[in-house]
């Protein structure tokens, strides 16, 4: 298949050819011609399938079929993205394929000036990219007219039913003309999808890419045990034995993410930054742009601030701890092995994420290497402990961003076992990991490659700088 069997015109062709895309993927061969044709579409496809230029490109089409007469304030097409940073995405991806169009688009999100956007809107302006709240908001104060919109589309519609949008998406859908096309993204298809799904689309042709709930085909994933207390030492070891460039930290709180920043910047001298909810607009674009030009070697995230995060050729994503919900696993290890690229996702693993780590390889329906490694082999005496907020296995979803800072972190018993590890944070990074026989544990035979060839580099070059 080739970009130019879709239906797409010459200057979305043109731009498509500047981005080097030879072949559209499977999901924008499906999806292209269906959106051009006016259908709605209900697609289950996964972060890194190139779903982006799948609905953007059709889009930008169809806008160029027409040419109808605006009143002030109306948009013709509206996206609707869980976070800021999807919608800044979406936004770019808007403007990098629409570049020989003329169009106007916006995004419209909170934490900046809602002034502004009020005047953006009533200039004129054709696409909208949005987050619900914000654009509720703007839509309640008269700022935004929806009844001429040909083209809705609901992107990551699980992750916006996760961060709690339910309400005001109804309440906007409520205001969108009956007459309009529907396009609803979702990794994951949860029964409230579906029942979502039904109410807003009309006849959906279902366009599915991956099965579902499966993790994405080239990434390799790997769990290594540790004790909690040891994480941190073991996430230092292993970005310097491996000499990882740029490596995506998921923790569970945003106090965790701060914290580990924190200490991998001042005890293990990594380059490091935070990116979840409490940071401001400002500080998250910043944090992604040092990020991806290579100036920060580790992005800390929690689960919502990472959300839609597109890098292209990310490496390696990192679990420094198992998500409450295995649905963010998937989405987790998704930011890595993006559009055919080759990616690696490791799970730091304690004794109180059993429970959690069983319950993803249900979700995936695959069983995750286990990778053991002598230095941080888990201390048999430390007995597991519920996590806390109840943020066990029958967890609500969502809870680990909405409900302000875990105190797990701070909690006594944690700290207890903390201090049963002989190794401090300060002494740890000095430890090298240890190739030692690995005699007893069964995974280990059947290792060898992964973690070993990290190692045997890692001694060759004794020197490597950090
Ligand atoms: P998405 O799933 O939309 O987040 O896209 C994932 C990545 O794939 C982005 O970095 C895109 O730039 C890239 N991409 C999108 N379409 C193609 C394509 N046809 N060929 C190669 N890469 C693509």
């Amino acid at each position: 298949m080739k970009f130019t069997e879709l239906g797409l015109n010459e200057s979305l062709l043109k731009a498509v050819k500047e981005q080097g895309y030879t072949e559209p993927t499977p999901i924008q061969a499906k999806a292209i011609p269906l959106v051009i044709e006016g259908k709605d579409v209900l697609a289950a496809a996964q972060t890194g399938t190139g779903k982006t230029a799948g609905f953007t490109l059709p889009l930008l089409e169809r806008l160029s079929q027409t040419t109808p007469v605006m009143k002030k304030k109306q948009i013709r097409v509206l996206v609707l993205t869980p976070t800021r940073e999807l919608a800044a995405q979406v936004a770019e991806s808007i403007a990098t394929y629409g570049k020989y169009m003329s169009y106007r688009s916006m995004v419209i999100f909170g934490g900046v000036g809602i002034n502004p956007q009020f005047a953006a809107l009533k200039k004129g302006v054709d696409i909208v990219i949005a987050t619900p709240g914000r654009l509720l908001d703007i839509a309640n104060q008269g700022g935004i007219d929806f009844s001429a919109v040909e083209t809705l589309v609901l992107d990551e519609a699980d992750r916006m039913l996760d961060m709690g949008f339910i309400h005001d998406i109804k309440k906007l859908m409520a205001m969108m003309p009956k007459n309009r096309q529907t396009l609803l993204f979702s990794a994951t298809f949860s029964r409230e999808i579906k029942t979502l799904a039904s109410g807003l689309l009309k006849d959906p042709v279902l366009v599915e890419v991956a099965r579902e709930n499966s993790t994405a085909g080239k990434i390799s994933q790997v769990v290594h045990l540790v004790d909690k207390s040891r994480k941190r030492e073991l996430l230092s070891q292993l970005i310097k034995a491996g000499d990882w460039k740029q490596v995506l930290v998921f923790t569970r709180t945003k106090h965790g993410a701060n914290k580990l920043t924190k200490q991998l910047e001042e005890i293990a001298g990594i380059k490091a930054a935070a990116i979840h909810g409490n940071k401001s607009q400002g500080a998250r674009t910043k944090a992604l742009a040092d990020f991806k030009a290579g100036n920060v070697r580790v992005l800390v995230a929690t689960d919502i601030a990472a959300r839609g995060i597109d890098i292209d050729q990310l490496p390696h994503v990192v679990n420094f701890e198992l998500p409450n919900v295995p649905e963010d696993y998937v989405h987790r290890i998704g930011r890595t092995g993006r559009a055919g690229m080759q990616g690696e996702a490791v799970s730091l693993v304690c004794v109180d994420e059993h429970e959690l780590l069983r319950n993803i390889e249900k979700f995936t329906k695959s069983k995750i290497e286990k990778v053991d490694i002598e230095a941080f082999r888990p201390d048999p005496s430390i007995a597991a402990e519920p996590i806390q907020n109840g943020r066990g296995g029958g967890q609500k979803r969502g809870g680990g961003q909405r409900g302000g800072g875990n105190s797990r972190n701070k909690n006594n018993n944690s700290r207890n076992r903390n201090n049963k590890s002989k190794n401090t944070d300060n002494k740890a990074d000095k430890t090298p990991i240890e190739k030692k026989k690995r005699p007893h544990n069964p995974h280990a035979e059947k290792i060898g490659s992964y973690l070993q060839a990290k190692l045997d580099n890692m001694d060759k070059k004794p020197n490597r700088r950090r």
